[in-house]
């Protein structure tokens, strides 16, 4: 075999797109500088005193006071998984707030945990309201109730205001997946009185994917906590302090994570050091730009791209209550062609767009203006180019109408 010739590949060197989709969105240049900073051992003091630092810049990015606000090492994803898995044990009925894809994977995950999956639906496009919840909390009485804040496949944005009250009342505990809209839309843990909330990097808080921030209210811990002494479960290889059966997930075990964030620092996996530098620069950049700031700047991002879809003639997906500020839904127009225009946003603009899943796949786009790409310039260069893009596809619009309304709505 002749040896593979190691200048076949070249040096990463990516073409500078501009990722105007759902997520994943161009990292702040701070963040991918924090990046290249040197590795330190796992129990270095130095280390553990950037863990701790991390926990503290991310309670109010949260909106609580949760001393267990920490890192899952892994994508959003890791932090679904590992609330879930921790919290919900097999036989437990769950009832899982459904509104798009990602309820959808709420779902997926609890059925593999062999969890009782109780469900209230709304259709894509719209959001459950609070007394529908209600109802299915008295109907189902679960354990555990599951539900996305932003779900992009249907940029819609769920109310969670009120939420807490009603599990506490029907002794639930609450998880809600924040991937899509942390560091763009207002998280409030407390408020909510919601329990266990998960994100990840790479949409609004301007990050890569890799990491999963989560907090975990002291009730939802004290669960955590004594699942690991009442049930049976899969003992893991390495569990050498004796603490008795764990959940059948080595990796996601909160308890254990908890234990390696803790004063305790046992030994659990190696914390992906560059992860972490990223995760902290997020906040540390977020934080700086001023939470309200930051929340007002997304907000106008998504007036804006609203305001220059519609000028352009094009209909937004989903009702108009209940939008995600950092996304928008726009249906693509009859006789353009989904691939050949995102082909040429691409070819020609270096812009990505994002298309849809399931019931919505080649019938919308999804523009995303988040993290560092909630700019006002990125969101007029966009518009400026799918216009010139529709234009090219023969769509026939009041050419020239979107960058002004955009900056008109920007405000
Ligand atoms: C994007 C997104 C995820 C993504 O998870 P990854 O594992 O990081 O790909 C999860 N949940 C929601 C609501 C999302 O929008």
């Amino acid at each position: 075999m002749t040896p593979l010739d190691p200048l076949l590949f070249g040096e990463i060197d990516p073409p500078q797109r501009l990722l105007m989709g759902p997520g994943p969105v161009n990292a702040h240049p701070r963040v991918l500088r924090a990046m290249s900073a040197d590795l330190l051992g796992q129990f270095d003091p130095e280390m553990t005193g950037y863990m701790n630092q991390v926990m503290a810049l991310y309670r109010p990015i949260f909106g609580t006071q949760n001393p267990w606000t920490m890192l899952i090492d892994g994508t959003a994803r890791a932090g679904i998984e590992a609330a879930l898995v921790s919290l919900v044990a097999p036989g437990d009925t769950v009832l899982v707030i459904n509104f798009g894809r990602f309820g959808l994977l709420l779902g997926e995950i609890l059925t593999r945990i062999g969890a009782v999956i109780e469900t209230v639906d709304a259709p894509w496009g719209e959001i459950v309201p609070m007394e529908a919840i209600a109802a299915a909390i008295e109907r189902t009485g679960p354990k555990i109730v599951a539900c996305v804040h932003g779900d992009t496949s249907t940029t819609m944005a769920q109310p969670l205001d009120g939420l807490g009250d009603l599990c506490r009342a029907a002794g639930a505990l609450c998880y809600v997946d924040a991937t899509a809209t942390i560091g763009g839309m207002a998280i409030a843990a407390d408020r909510w009185g919601v329990d266990v909330v998960t994100g990840g990097l790479q949409k609004c808080l301007g990050g890569p994917s890799g990491s999963a921030p989560i907090t975990i209210s002291d009730r939802a811990a004290d669960h955590i906590f004594a699942r690991r002494h009442t049930e049976a479960g899969i003992r893991s290889a390495d569990s050498i302090d004796g603490a008795g059966p764990r959940i059948a997930s080595n990796y996601f075990d909160l308890a254990m994570i908890m234990d390696y964030w803790s004063d305790k620092r046992l030994n659990h996996h190696t914390e992906a050091t560059s992860m972490l530098y990223a995760a902290r620069e997020c906040a540390r950049v977020m934080l700086g730009e001023g939470l309200e700031a930051r929340y007002a700047r997304h907000a106008a991002a998504g007036r804006a791209m609203s305001a220059g879809l519609r000028a352009m003639g094009l209909t937004l997906f989903g009702d108009d209550a209940h939008r995600m500020t950092n996304v928008t839904g726009v249906f693509i127009p009859q006789g353009v062609d989904n691939d050949r225009v995102r082909a040429a946003m691409r070819d020609h603009f270096e812009i990505e767009i994002g298309t849809a899943f399931g019931p919505l796949q080649g019938r919308i786009w999804r523009i995303g203006a988040m993290g560092y790409n909630a700019m006002k310039h990125k969101v007029l260069l966009t518009l400026a180019a799918l216009e010139a893009c529709l234009l090219r596809e023969g769509f026939l619009l009041p050419a020239g109408a979107a960058v002004p309304a955009a900056l008109e709505a920007w405000g």
